[in-house]
């Protein structure tokens, strides 16, 4: 697979809920000063400020089920189109369906842009399961795990002392629906974007920095690249 061009990059992080598509994509932006856009963190935001999306995407949220595609999509193009063309994008959480990809395809072309990469992140079901119990997140978008990653002082946020928070739908019942909706939606994607060529696997389930290492060579800039520091 050919390295992908300097400028406006777009990779997506494809995976089922828990794999770390979150953590490692903060992380992946951070590295190659690229923005990150979660559809996750966006509506979160949006429930939080209490708009017309937020409202909106609350009961689909609070069950675990997918946001209707058009509102994701809607969502999603207006974040694009307020960012430099040129600026690389990790997106996280979308696209979910193969109606959003075929959106998204459509999106890019008319700014002469295509998904440059997808990078499938692996884990087996135990593993997400006690990733997604053990999670807990800042009110800014910091990522914990009690088993994997705790935060220094045990419910509180190492960077801003802020009291840390259990997302209502990482509890059991519903990450059961997130994980048989993943299947059943989203893990299409993997043959589309397989038969696309742009597709690679990527092993999630070691610590935190080495699937760091493996997704930075999955999209083609471990070697050689300008990196900022993380
Ligand atoms: P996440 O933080 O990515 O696990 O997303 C949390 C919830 O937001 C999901 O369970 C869905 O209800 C909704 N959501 C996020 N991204 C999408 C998307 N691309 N399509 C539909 N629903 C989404």
């Amino acid at each position: 697979m050919d390295t992908i061009p300097p400028a406006g990059r777009v990779i997506i992080l494809l995976g089922s809920p828990g794999v770390g598509k979150g953590t490692q994509g903060i992380r992946l932006s951070r590295t190659m000063g690229w923005a990150h856009v979660s559809t996750g963190d966006l509506l979160r935001a949006a429930l939080k400020a209490g708009t017309a999306l937020g409202l909106e995407a609350r009961r689909f949220m609070e069950a675990g089920e997918l946001v209707p595609d058009d509102v994701i999509v809607d969502l999603v193009r207006e974040h694009l189109a307020a960012m430099p063309s040129g600026r690389g994008v990790v997106l996280d959480g979308f696209p979910r369906t193969v109606p959003q990809a075929e959106a998204l395809g459509a999106v890019l072309a008319e700014e002469g842009r295509r998904v440059d990469r997808v990078v499938l992140l692996e884990a087996g079901e135990e593993v997400l399961v006690k990733r997604i119990s053990g999670r807990r997140s800042s009110p800014g978008g910091r990522v914990y795990n009690v088993h994997f990653d705790p935060p220094r002082r045990a419910g509180y946020c190492d960077d801003t002392g802020e009291a840390l928070i259990h997302r209502a739908d990482d509890q059991p019942e519903t990450v059961r629906k997130r994980l048989a909706v993943y299947h059943e939606a989203t893990a299409p994607l993997v043959g589309y974007y397989d038969a696309g060529g742009v597709l690679v696997r990527v092993d999630g389930e070691g610590d935190i920095a080495r699937v760091q290492a493996a997704l930075l060579e999955a999209v083609g800039v471990a070697h050689g690249s300008t990196v900022a520091s993380d």
